[in-house]
């Protein structure tokens, strides 16, 4: 899929408040610092669409960019993040949760995971919710310029492994880099084949 067009359009609180203009919605999520914006500014060829911060964990809303005048790319607030109050914290999962059951029009999330650690339990945590809530979702693993192609493979096959203690089916996934511009045609095309069904 060609980016023709790429803009903010709200940052919401709540669901309610989400746009309603029934688009289809893909939503991005992960760790405070996961690369999450990065990755935006590249799927998107726009940079500074997402805001990418030196402070994690900014965005603490529901946030939607209109892409081609046809689908919404939804960045979800980051997880996660220590520094946060726990009132804070369980606000937002409340938010997140909220937007991932109720929003009929979310097509799938992408599950930003950082490729050079081991399964956080987090992560995995909020990945098995997603299956038992029947969401669709893939992961993304990002920063793969920080890896040598070896440990890259190794990592995710790692990471696949602690999956399948639990899961059957695996997800579908993807290896990105923001950096070297790895991964976009990947996504944009599995997203192209969604909308087009
Ligand atoms: P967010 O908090 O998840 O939105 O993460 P950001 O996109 O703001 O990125 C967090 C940090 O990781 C920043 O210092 C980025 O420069 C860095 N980063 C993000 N993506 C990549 C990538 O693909 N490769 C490398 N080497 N660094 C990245």
């Amino acid at each position: 899929m060609e980016i023709k067009n790429s803009e903010f359009v709200v940052s919401s609180p709540v669901v309610s408040k989400c746009p309603d203009d029934n688009k289809p919605e893909y939503a991005f999520i992960g760790r405070s610092n996961v690369g999450k914006s990065s990755l935006i500014n590249m799927l998107c060829n726009h940079k500074g669409l997402a805001k990418t911060s030196a402070t994690p964990g900014k965005t603490l809303l529901i946030n939607h960019f209109i892409i081609n005048k046809e689908w919404y790319l939804v960045d979800l607030p980051g997880y996660g993040y220590a520094r946060r109050s726990k009132s804070v914290q369980q606000k937002l999962q409340q938010m997140i949760m909220s937007y991932i059951l109720q929003r009929e029009q979310l097509i799938n999330v992408f599950v930003l995971i950082d490729i050079r650690h081991e399964p956080q339990k987090i992560d995995v945590e909020f990945i098995d919710w997603l299956g038992q809530s029947n969401i669709p979702f893939s992961i993304v693993f990002t920063k793969a310029d920080k890896l040598t192609a070896s440990k890259i493979s190794s990592n995710v096959n790692s990471y696949l492994e602690k999956l399948k203690e639990t899961w059957e089916e695996l997800p579908p996934y993807f290896v990105t880099s923001s950096e070297k511009c790895i991964g976009r045609d990947e996504i944009l095309d599995y997203i192209e084949q969604i909308n087009k069904k």
